[in-house]
């Protein structure tokens, strides 16, 4: 590829307000997986800086929890504003340095958007509960308090969206953040950033009360989200990763009693039923599965169809497989972009060599040369047909491998559906009601996301986003996933003259 991928990002960086020196002459490398080049270097946050900066953070909670709701939120509607006018150039930056195609890279930033306006509206309703209580001249009721200051870990495949999600509802109900975004997206970080500094100011401009510190940037890798892990003054920490990170994070936060929300690993699934409309999940199987290069934590791995409609629907599929357009994501009529790196294309080329062992029939996972680019790791999305679900198929491959399998029976395919560690995201393609209204039933998918007639990937903010078992069972976003941010207190209130005990007991004293 002949353009100049470091000017251009240095090019977008300035325009969405960071200084050169924020990307220049550091230690962490960061390369762009559209051609393999570096578009910049970052200084790292030493393990004495990350606890200091958390400290900081500590207190501007102190401060900002004080400031009401709906003047909280005011803030967050100003960041959304920043947003919409930076959408281009973020949105480039997210293709740039993640290799999303561009219309994917503007749509994770209208999700960031999203979800600044659900926060906005959530300012002012923070709601309690009011409580029967047993006693006259009683009065018992909740109160939603701000927890402190939360930690979000963030990774590499949504570098920016997730930070909203737990930001935006963070902020409103009264809490600074503290942000450690994967080393290998850096760079959308540090705009992020840029935009929420442009916010606060206005905020304060128009006579807003901010803290200094309300959201703090902390750049490196797993030894810098360590440190926020371990910090006494983290009530939170909102992880979002693989399973093997949240092996690490969850019992290092259970042991100090810190609150984790953990969003992990998926391995997702959707079931294609005899009177499924074809055309449709053609289209809803192909986006779900090839669609980021099968880097989304809802991407489709599983596919299980009907023996009745396999013959009509696989090779339609096979046929999308072998004709989507793979290439720079930059460019206009792209569909499927780069992976992130080599690590992932060794990854997926295990994955297929034991799904092969297995007696899968492979079609595509070859790579794809694009011109001039030895570092840039572009592959043809893989479908393979599996005899059973067994070896790979069980695990998560973060890359665009759709394993395909037949069945012929409802109860046994929902039983397969639900035998994997990880619990995400899911779906059904049927127009039996008996079948669809089976599947989001308790008895049904046993995942946090069950879908019918849309694939399991490209979730919207207004409902909660999380998964079950191995996803680590943490929710965020929309719904009342706010509640995870706040901590509850129950208040019990006499205003009357005596002092009636609950439960009838009598205590008196003279
Ligand atoms: P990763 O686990 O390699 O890294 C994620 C983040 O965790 C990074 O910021 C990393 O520095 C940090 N980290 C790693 N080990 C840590 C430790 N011991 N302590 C503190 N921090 C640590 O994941 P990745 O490769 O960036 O992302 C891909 C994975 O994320 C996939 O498994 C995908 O399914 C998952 N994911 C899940 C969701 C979800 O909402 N469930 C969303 C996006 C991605």
């Amino acid at each position: 590829m002949t353009f100049d991928l470091a000017q251009e990002t240095s090019k977008v960086l300035t325009e969405l307000g960071v200084a050169a020196e924020r990307y220049q002459g550091g230690t962490l490398s960061v390369t762009s997986p559209v051609t393999g080049a570096e578009i910049g270097r970052l200084k790292e946050h030493s393990a004495a800086e990350a606890k200091a900066a958390i400290d900081r953070a500590h207190e501007a909670f102190l401060e900002w929890r004080a400031v009401p709701a709906p003047k909280r939120g005011e803030l967050i509607r100003l960041l959304g504003e920043e947003l919409r006018a930076g959408k281009a150039a973020l949105g480039r930056l997210v293709s740039i340095e993640v290799g999303k195609i561009t219309s994917e890279g503007l749509g994770e930033v209208q999700e960031m958007i999203d979800i600044c306006d659900f926060a906005v509206g959530l300012s002012r309703q923070l709601y309690g509960l009011t409580i029967a209580t047993e006693r006259s001249e009683h009065r018992m009721m909740e109160s939603w308090h701000p927890l402190g200051a939360i930690g979000i870990i963030s990774a590499f495949n949504f570098p920016v969206a997730v930070w909203s999600w737990n930001a935006a509802l963070a902020m409103v109900c009264g809490n600074s953040t503290v942000w450690k975004p994967s080393e290998k997206t850096p760079l959308t970080a540090l705009a992020v950033q840029a935009l929420f500094e442009k916010a606060l100011k206005r905020y304060i401009a128009e006579g807003g009360t901010a803290p200094a510190n309300l959201s703090t940037l902390l750049i490196g890798g797993r030894d810098v989200g360590e440190v926020l892990v371990d910090h006494p003054k983290i009530p939170l920490v909102s992880a979002t990763g693989s399973t093997a990170m949240g092996r690490a994070v969850g019992p290092r936060l259970a042991n100090r009693f810190a609150r984790a929300v953990l969003e992990l690993g998926g391995n997702n699934a959707a079931i294609v039923c005899p009177s499924a409309d074809l055309d449709l999940t053609l289209r809803g199987v192909a986006f779900s599965a090839m669609g980021t290069a099968g880097q989304r934590c809802t991407s489709l791995r599983r596919l299980f169809v009907h023996d009745s409609v396999y013959d009509q629907l696989v090779p339609r599929l096979q046929k999308a497989y072998g004709s989507v357009m793979i290439g720079n994501p930059l460019e206009a009529g792209t569909l499927v972009g780069p992976l992130i790196d080599k690590p992932a294309f060794d990854k997926m080329q295990s994955a297929l060599s034991a799904a092969r062992a297995e007696g899968g029939k492979v079609t595509g996972g070859d790579r794809v040369e694009t011109d001039g680019s030895a570092d840039a790791y572009y592959v043809r999305p893989a479908l393979v047909e599996m005899p059973s679900q067994t070896g790979p198929v069980v695990e998560e491959t973060f890359a665009p491998i759709l394993y395909v399998i037949k069945y012929s029976d409802f109860d046994v395919v929902l039983a397969l559906h639900n035998a994997v560690p990880q619990g995400l995201s899911s779906s059904i393609f049927t127009n039996d009601i008996r079948e669809a209204e089976t599947f989001v039933s308790a008895r049904g998918s046993d995942c946090g996301i069950a879908n019918i007639n849309i694939g399991p990937s490209g979730a919207e903010i207004g409902g909660a986003f999380g998964g079950e078992k191995e996803t680590g069972g943490g929710r965020e976003s929309g719904s009342d996933a706010w509640k995870a941010y706040m901590r509850r207190s129950t208040n019990t209130i006499n205003y009357g003259k005596t002092l009636p005990l609950a439960q009838g007991v009598k205590f008196d004293v003279e």
